[in-house]
């Protein structure tokens, strides 16, 4: 779900043909960022694009994870800490512009949510399934499956929101759903950007006592 995702992963060690499938699911992520967004405007919905944002959030995590393997914790944790302030930017602007779109009347196309919605949740089914067969690795690459598991149960709450604005004929659901991913967004970089200074902050005690 929203803004979960690996931010504690590192992948040292692990094999090339695990790294390929990393990069498969980072490619899906990504495309599926530029879709989900794209849609996410046409259907004037914020549930879309505060999903789409989680998908671009998970691509550059993985990607920045596979980057930094085996460089120092210094490089590690400046990489952490940059996820967390883009993860703090992406769950301010859509709670900012969920609250926004409180005093906008409108109602956001249900039928462009649904489908992308479960588009979604195909690609990160796609995801799960390339990454299935490590889920009982190491707890870094847990974290990643167990992620993409999440990340489904978003979008099947997107989905739920496309119902409910169906239903409804009002734009709320869409907004409550956003606003939910935000509040994840938010908590989670703070959890990120926490563990990254506390860590640099761990690194720095060690150097000293070595010096
Ligand atoms: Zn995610």
């Amino acid at each position: 779900m929203a803004g979960c995702c690996g931010h504690d992963a590192k992948f040292d060690g692990v094999s090339d043909s695990y790294k390929r499938r990393l990069w498969a699911v980072i490619a899906i992520n990504a495309a599926m960022f530029a879709v989900e967004m794209g849609a996410g405007q046409m259907a004037q919905s914020q549930a879309l694009k505060a999903d789409a944002l989680d998908f671009l959030g998970d691509a550059l995590t993985y990607g920045i994870s596979l980057a930094v393997i085996g460089a120092s914790v210094q490089v590690r944790t400046t990489a952490a800490l940059a996820k967390g302030v883009s993860l703090l930017l992406m769950g301010l602007w859509v709670m900012g512009s969920t609250i926004y779109r409180v005093f906008v009347v409108g109602v956001p196309e249900a039928g462009i949510m649904g489908v992308v919605g479960f588009m979604a949740l195909a690609a990160n089914v796609a995801s799960v399934l390339l990454l299935m067969q490590y889920k009982d690795g190491d707890a870094n690459v847990r974290s990643v499956w167990l992620c993409s598991r999440n990340d489904a149960i978003g979008n099947v709450a997107v989905m739920l929101a496309a119902l409910g604005v169906w239903g409804t004929t009002t734009g709320w659901p869409d907004l409550i759903v956003a606003g939910i991913m935000a509040g994840l967004f938010l908590t989670s970089s703070v959890q990120i950007i926490r563990q990254a200074l506390e860590e640099r902050r761990e690194e720095a005690g060690h150097l000293h006592e070595a010096g």
